[in-house]
């Protein structure tokens, strides 16, 4: 079965949107660029495109690469002391001069939509979850609308990112999962991607996984892009996978539109925690 990670985000989208209509002033998302990626320019164009089907404001701060750390710094903080303002994403990567940890965390964590401040990190390795990174939330809600349960399961990440697989591998211990972690330094990657009944890739190679490293019924969920010319590429090799797999995700269609629907409803979560519950 194909999962179709669209129709699940337009239902997530559709509750948000009724949710925001509720709200006396919406909610408002800050994005920050600095410098002009072309990947970067359409993941911002789909998350402003989130925002506006749903009703939430949305604010883009655009620099240019010759930015300094300090300066950016401070229109972060800036962002941080505006009311008007619930959630900030810093989008990745950032120029070489700039250090990601020390731009990331200065972004209030209450703020902090993305979910990739230390802190933030730190509350979720804890079980305390507050707002988390939206593309491992995606995935857990995507295999929860399938009914496909995780307890006991033995899922398999391929990737080590912060951004995906490790909070990925948390959430997924969370709900009982058995979880194993790959990653480049990987000797036989097909040793440990045959013993998953859960597989998720998270690392940006066209068709890094093949028929013959998937078991029988395994559910499969791509999460890696890559672009070929214009056309874009998951990490799984869809055509011949899916003779072998009981549930697999498409690309495009399916974790992308869930990260882009996670990160709305984070923002709506930390409008409402900002306000304390009170519209
Ligand atoms: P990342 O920072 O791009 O790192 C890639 C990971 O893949 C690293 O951990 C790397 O291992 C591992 N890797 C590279 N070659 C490998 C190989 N041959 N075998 C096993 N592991 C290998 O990771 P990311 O941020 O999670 O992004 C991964 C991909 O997902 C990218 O294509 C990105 O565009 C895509 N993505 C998609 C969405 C979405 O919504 N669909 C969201 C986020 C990211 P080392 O650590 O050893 O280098």
């Amino acid at each position: 079965m194909i999962i179709d990670g669209k129709k699940v985000a337009n239902k997530i989208k559709e509750d948000l949107k009724k949710e925001v209509s509720m709200m006396q002033i919406p909610p408002t998302l800050a994005v920050v660029q600095v410098g002009d990626d072309p990947a970067s320019n359409s993941y911002i164009k789909a998350k402003e495109k989130g925002c506006s089907e749903v009703g939430i404001n949305f604010k883009h701060l655009k620099f240019k690469d010759d930015i300094n750390e300090d300066e950016l710094i401070l229109e972060i903080v800036k962002l941080n002391n505006d009311k008007l303002v619930d959630g900030i994403l810093v989008q990745l990567p950032l120029p070489n001069n700039l250090d990601e940890n020390k731009v990331l965390n200065t972004i209030n964590k209450d703020k902090d939509v993305d979910g990739l401040t230390t802190i933030n990190a730190g509350c979720l390795f804890q079980n305390n979850i507050t707002l988390a990174p939206c593309t491992p939330l995606g995935i857990i809600k995507l295999l929860e609308e399938y009914n496909i349960s995780l307890e006991g399961k033995h899922v398999v990440i391929v990737g080590r990112s912060n951004l995906v697989s490790k909070p990925l591998a948390m959430l997924l211990l969370e709900k009982n999962a058995t979880v194993t972690i790959c990653h480049s330094k990987s000797i036989n990657l097909e040793k440990y991607t045959k013993e998953a009944d859960i597989l998720i890739s998270s690392v940006g190679k066209k068709h890094l996984i093949r028929q013959d490293m998937v078991k029988d019924n395994a559910v499969v969920i791509d999460v890696g892009i890559s672009r070929d010319n214009t056309k874009l590429y998951g990490d799984v090799d869809f055509d011949n996978v899916i003779k072998k797999a009981s549930y697999i995700t498409p690309t495009p269609g399916g974790v992308g539109p869930m990260t882009v629907a996670m990160l709305l409803s984070n923002v709506v979560k930390a409008k409402r925690r900002l306000c304390n519950d009170k519209y």
